[in-house]
């Protein structure tokens, strides 16, 4: 009976085997976080249908395909490593970026969210109709692919001067990621869900499209009430305050549960 209950010991797990559950836990969550940022999601779909007409083709004896996928998977992952050798790089910089570099960050972050609460400010008394997105922990980059690439620092000057009225760049979305401007005139996905009051048009659209197929911040200057609205988590805060602007702005998580007001004008 000892030998078994030797053998068995394996089922009762002690608190080592907890703390691994959770780190490789936090650990898969991350990688597929990065892997979410980088679209590498699709070509993860590849790899798993590879391995499922691989456990076909083992099952059916078809073993020219079967040859052929493990010649494929052996390359394969070699060529994978050159393919995201610019991805790795990043998320092994990301692993090792200092406590520092990541106070440093949210100083940062506090000043972008000054700038852009400014400028949200400004476009809204100029009546000039702008729709900003700031990235969270999803990336943007595919919605980048729709504008054309900017590269600076965030300022209110900056926005402002982007969604002047007939400038090149104030159609589209402008995004945001950390301290800086990335994209002007990008195309946002618009919401599919129905949106009942008929003041709101294309932008207010775009705005909650975005929030609700990724985590960012979308602020929307209207060009015909001048309101400023707030898109997070699929839900549209309208004729937001200035202050109520950088509370959002400062705790992003926080105001996900707020509650949708409507449009007064
Ligand atoms: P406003 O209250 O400012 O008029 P709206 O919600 O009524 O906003 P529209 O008038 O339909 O929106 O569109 C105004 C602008 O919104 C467009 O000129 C364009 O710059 C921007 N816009 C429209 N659709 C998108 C989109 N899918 N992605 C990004 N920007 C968009
Ligand atoms: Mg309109």
């Amino acid at each position: 009976m000892d030998g078994v209950a030797e053998r068995l010991q394996f089922l009762s797990p002690g608190w080592t085997d907890l703390l691994e559950i959770l780190v490789v836990a936090f650990l898969l969550y991350r990688v597929l976080l990065v892997l979410q940022r980088t679209r590498a999601m699709q070509i993860m779909l590849g790899v798993v249908l590879l391995a499922f007409l691989y456990g076909m083709s083992r099952l059916l004896g078809l073993i020219l395909i079967r040859t052929l996928l493990e010649a494929a998977f052996q390359y394969g992952a070699i060529a994978m490593l050159v393919v995201f050798q610019p991805e790795l790089r990043a998320a092994l910089a990301r692993l090792g970026r200092s406590r520092m570099l990541r106070a440093f960050q949210r100083l940062e972050g506090s000043r972008v969210a000054e700038e852009v609460a400014d400028a949200a400010e400004r476009l809204s008394r100029a009546r000039h109709g702008a729709i900003i997105a700031i990235e969270q922990d999803v990336g943007l980059a595919e919605y980048a692919e729709t504008g054309s690439p900017v590269d600076a620092r965030v300022s209110a000057e900056m926005i402002t001067t982007i969604f002047t009225p007939f400038s090149p760049l104030h159609d589209g979305a402008l995004l945001i990621a950390g301290d800086k401007i990335r994209t002007a005139g990008a195309i946002l996905p618009l919401t599919q869900s129905s949106v009942k009051d008929r003041s709101l048009g294309t932008r207010h659209r775009a705005a909650l499209g975005l929030s609700e197929e990724t985590d960012a911040i979308v602020i929307v200057v209207s060009e015909e009430t001048s309101q400023i609205s707030v898109a997070l988590g699929g839900r549209l805060e309208r004729d937001v305050s200035g202050q109520r602007l950088r509370d959002v702005l400062a705790g992003a998580t926080a105001s996900a549960d707020a509650p949708v007001r409507t449009a007064t004008a």
